[in-house]
């Protein structure tokens, strides 16, 4: 057991130097459970803040601001006095000098490294996916969707004038980000339109989900997917699932059958990559979806002192599969590493990391979610659309956040048409 030293009578220079990149969940957790411990803990991200990532559809489809899902990272930890902040992008590891390097060339020294760069879009060599389809893995790329989303109807108003247009939204990718994404949108265009006073049919403004799959929501039982296709159906989102989109330009995507759709604007949420979100020169064997293969105790396979958890690392478990890419995962990894951390500074065996599974969840839209519980159980509808309102701000940082979201819900639940519907932007290209 570790018992509670803490940095109270230590010099801190002679403190363990524990750096951690990325301040995403493993990386705030890991952080946390260091606070106030004997080791000196430097905290790098290239954002300022902590995005919380399940809520960012919603920033994009004007229904949160970004403030809401985003907190200064120097806040978190103000009262920790062995917990400093460094704004910075990481761009290599050089292991033999323990040292990481930044953008800016710095260098800062390590005795121990925790790798906690989560992951960024899988674009798996579509051509024009990376170019022309809009990501949704940060809150810049929330705010330029947004952006787009209501610039293309602002545009489609305006042309309106002179002739009956159509609008097409495509969304790739029908996981929960896809079905959550094309639930939120559906809801924002009846709102910009009916309520806005949008001179556009709804009947010709369309959201297509597409996935190559052959259902929605792989990872749920099969009625939790066809829950969400025929809710998504009823609220009128085409679900074309069982095909692939091999081409992206900029006005439209190419299926492998070589039919052409034209879109105003394609979504992309198809999948992730942590191996490329992973700094050069670490020397990490890669597991799935590029993943840095880790032993039970989260440490790199054959390392003493890096570390990896969360989406970067690749957790080994004990049935033999690796851990799913989700926040109680990355939560539950940073405040075992932290563990490790000090029970390596203090001379003790490490112990491995078991996740407690806390089962999955997606949202449709208003009512309307489905929950896998660890048992395998599923509920829809209501309940499930109330048990995802308490789980996130329950998981939410901050108190502020957790208020100003409830509020921002709590309003929009009654007073619908309410929501941030802005183009925070100077000029058409600005997105
Ligand atoms: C749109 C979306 C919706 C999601 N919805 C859910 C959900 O509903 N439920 C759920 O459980 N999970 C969900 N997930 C997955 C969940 O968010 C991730 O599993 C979780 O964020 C992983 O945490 P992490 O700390 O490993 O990585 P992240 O949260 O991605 O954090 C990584 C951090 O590292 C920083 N970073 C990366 N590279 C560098 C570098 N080189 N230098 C400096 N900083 C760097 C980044 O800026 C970021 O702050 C969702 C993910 C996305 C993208």
């Amino acid at each position: 057991m570790t018992s509670p030293r803490t940095v109270a009578h230590r010099d801190p220079a002679s403190l363990p130097h524990v750096v951690i990149i990325g301040g995403g969940f493993a990386g705030i957790a890991t952080a946390k459970g260091l606070s106030d411990q004997d080791v000196r803990v430097t905290i790098i991200d290239r954002h300022n803040f902590h995005t919380f990532l399940p809520l960012l559809y919603q920033v994009a489809t004007a229904g949160l601001e970004p403030a809401d899902v985003a907190y200064p990272i120097r806040t978190i930890f103000g009262s920790a006095r062995n917990v400093r902040f460094r704004h910075g992008r990481v761009r290599a590891i050089d292991h033999p000098r323990g040292v990481v390097i930044l953008d800016d060339d710095a260098e800062i020294t390590f005795d121990h490294l925790v790798v906690a760069t989560g992951a960024i879009a899988a674009y798996f060599a579509v051509p024009g996916a990376e170019q022309f389809a809009l990501p949704l893995y940060s809150l810049a790329d929330a705010r330029r969707l947004r952006n787009r989303l209501l610039s293309t109807l602002e545009r489609a108003d305006v042309a309106a004038d002179r002739e009956r247009v159509g609008v097409t939204f495509v969304v790739v990718g029908g996981g929960p980000t896809g079905v959550e994404t094309s639930g939120a949108l559906s809801e924002l265009i009846n709102i910009v339109i009916r309520r806005d006073g949008l001179r556009l049919d709804t009947s010709k403004v369309r959201i297509v989900l597409v996935d190559v799959a052959p259902r929605l929501l792989t990872q749920f039982p099969d009625a939790a997917g066809d829950y969400a296709r025929q809710h998504l159906e009823s609220m009128g989102v085409d679900v074309d699932v069982g095909r692939s989109v091999v081409e992206i330009d900029a006005t439209s995507i190419r299926f492998s059958d070589g039919e052409r759709l034209e879109a105003e604007a394609v979504i992309w949420a198809a999948g992730v990559s942590a191996g490329d979100a992973l700094p050069a020169g670490l020397s990490a064997t890669p597991g799935a979806a590029g993943r840095a293969q880790v032993s039970p105790d989260l440490r790199l396979v054959g390392s003493a002192n890096v570390w990896a958890v969360g989406d970067a690392a690749a957790i080994p478990q004990s049935d033999g599969s690796i851990a799913p890419m989700l926040a109680p995962v990355a939560i539950q990894s940073g405040n075992h590493c932290a563990k490790q951390i000090l029970h390596v500074v203090h001379g003790e065996a490490t112990t491995p990391f078991r996740y407690h599974n806390k089962g999955i969840m997606a949202t449709i839209g208003r009512n309307a979610a489905v929950a896998k519980l660890p048992y395998g159980r599923v509920i829809t509808g209501r309940l499930g659309w109330l048990a995802w309102l308490g789980l996130h701000l329950w998981y939410l940082i901050g108190f502020r956040n957790k208020l100003r979201v409830m509020i921002n819900w709590t309003w929009r639940y009654f007073d619908w048409k309410s929501g941030p519907r802005l183009i925070v932007a100077d000029a058409e290209t600005d997105e």
